[in-house]
């Protein structure tokens, strides 16, 4: 595409969780099925340099990219619809921007002003606006949090100077915001929305475009409302009504012209596009006859987010196998409470009519045990079994403790003292101080044993995966457990770090120690993830 790169910024108004992230991630696939170069990045007003060091119960999955950043989840839905790996450029918190500032007014490089919110804090956020200009036709930024939040200003100033810095030709505001429906009054309201449009004007930003999410229909009559209070042209007002499966956005939303508005506005070029792919794949999603269950056991099951790209790497392999996933959450901390739930009558119940067992990842002492006797019950009772990092790890404290008989086997991350650490601390992490981006992060290669299943599943002599984590299977070990039955099938190319162990006379029983998770599409279902749900559905009753 010739001429400057353009920009689309999507703010939200009304309430948080209203899937601004889905939507910029649906735009951004509509525009690059139209043959554009898109890329998409997300500013988060919070003061934490990234979420790495947040709690999931708090901010949900950390999703980690190729380069090794730890980012909001929002750049996993981003990757899946735009099929592409992004960069730590994609994620930009009010906390980096901030610490730019600070560490170059300790250096001395503002001679002497006063750093200011207008102009330094904005420059700095313009600045990050452009970074991603030379590689991208079209780039989407979203704004995180809700208009009207004191911590958000910044940004919204930054992007009304950024239209007038760079031409109001060459960008285009959405604002995604909520009808909610008042079932006493039996009516759906469009005030919250004119209010919140209100307070984006006031800053000086005037929508292009409204997304309206709603449980309900949205009239004719409601769109004019809203286009009279608001200055925004009717057919610029999209309806965002709820779909059973998010795959499907995209098509509502081209249904609804929001492609051609977008283009037209910068005046680019509108082909048609190619779905059939795509549509098959949301038919496959929505009508699959077959199902299987899974269990996801973690502590942080309480949080619909907190295993994000998990979930939806289950779904994408469900679909290639035409099976739809039900998941069943465990909760491996407050079902493990008392010590009589580790009876293997009381985990028969919770995993009853299960067909997979999957420990995803995860930090710190709580909830492990059940995780262990869980893996226990899975390894003895030949149940397809996934563990992904911490899964991994639980699965050779495990095999350690009941196959091995090393009773008080553990991670050193659990139990300093532990006559058997299996899993250890890795050696560079050792006199780690600084908690922040100093896990092992990103993508690292990994060779797998010939005639493995690894091998097996991925068809490969070496494969690339991400990773985060500061503990590792304890090499000392090693033959111990390739003696008895769980070897190990996937390694550093420097032969030092154990990326894959199975038990091969298992139907499938793998610990991953790198996140599979991070690299699922849904027209490209992760291979591991492909053949653990293949052997779920095999299960009697699967
Ligand atoms: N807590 C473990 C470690 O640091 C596992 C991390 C994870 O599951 N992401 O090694």
């Amino acid at each position: 595409m010739k001429g400057k790169t353009k920009h689309i910024f999507i703010t939200g108004g009304v309430v948080s969780s209203l899937g601004k992230g889905i939507a910029s991630s649906s735009i951004g696939f509509l525009l690059k099925k139209l043959g554009y170069e898109v890329t998409i990045q997300k500013f988060d007003p919070y003061l934490n340099v990234d979420p790495g060091t947040m709690s999931p119960f708090q901010h949900g999955e950390v999703f980690v990219t190729d380069d090794g950043a730890e980012t909001d989840l929002d750049l996993g839905h981003y990757e899946r619809f735009i099929d592409k790996s992004l960069s730590q450029k994609s994620n930009c918190t009010a906390g980096q921007i901030y610490d730019t500032i600070i560490t170059s007014e300790r250096k001395g490089k503002y001679l002497g002003k006063t750093v200011q919110v207008i102009p330094h804090i904005t420059n700095e956020i313009k600045k990050r606006i452009v970074s991603l200009d030379k590689d991208s036709d079209i780039v989407i930024t979203e704004i995180g949090g809700t208009v009207g939040d004191i911590e958000g200003l910044p940004f919204l100033e930054a992007i009304r100077q950024f239209r007038l810095d760079y031409g109001a030709e060459n960008c285009f505001f959405i604002h995604l915001t909520l009808i909610p429906y008042i079932s006493a009054a039996g009516e759906s309201k469009t005030k919250p929305t004119q209010h919140s449009v209100i307070k984006l004007r006031e800053i000086g930003v005037q929508p292009d475009m409204l997304i309206c999410r709603s449980e309900k229909k949205i009239t004719k009559e409601m769109i004019s409302k809203i286009s009279l209070f608001t200055n925004v042209v009717p057919e610029n007002v999209i309806k965002g009504i709820d779909t059973s499966c998010i795959y499907e956005i995209p098509l509502e939303f081209y249904e609804q012209n929001v492609h051609k508005i977008i283009c037209d506005h910068f005046k680019i070029s509108v082909s048609s596009i190619d779905f059939s792919k795509w549509n098959k794949m949301v038919y496959d999603y929505k009508n699959s006859q077959k199902q299987v269950t899974i269990a996801l056991c973690g502590k942080y099951v309480c949080h619909q987010d907190a295993y994000k790209s998990v979930v939806e790497s289950l779904f994408h392999a469900g679909i290639s196998s035409s099976a739809k996933v039900e998941i069943k959450y465990i909760d491996t901390e407050k079902h493990f409470t008392d010590i009589d739930f580790y009876s293997k009558e009381n985990i028969e119940q919770l995993i009853k009519n299960v067909d997979g067992i999957l420990v995803p990842g995860g930090f710190g002492l709580r909830g492990i045990e059940g995780k262990i006797s869980i893996i226990k019950y899975a390894r003895e009772n030949n149940i397809p079994f996934l563990g992904i990092c911490l899964g991994m790890q639980c699965a050779v404290i495990e095999f350690a403790r009941n196959v091995l008989h090393f009773k008080d086997a553990n991670s050193s991350e659990f139990d300093e003292k532990t006559t058997h650490p299996v899993i250890d601390l890795m050696p560079e992490q050792k006199h780690i101080k600084n908690m922040g981006g100093t896990m092992r992060l990103g993508a690292y290669p990994c060779k797998l044993k010939p005639n493995s299943v690894a091998h097996k599943i991925y068809n490969e002599d070496i494969v690339s995966e991400r990773h985060r984590h500061r503990y590792e299977f304890n090499n000392e070990y090693r033959d111990s457990f390739e003696k008895n039955g769980m070897i190990v099938s996937g390694i550093s190319p420097d032969k030092k770090l154990v990326e894959i162990v199975e038990i091969p006379k298992n139907k499938f029983f793998i610990g991953v120690q790198f996140h599979p998770e991070f690299k699922s599409r849904p027209l490209k279902p992760h291979p591991i993830f492909r053949d653990f749900i293949k052997a779920a559905i095999s299960q009697p009753g699967g």
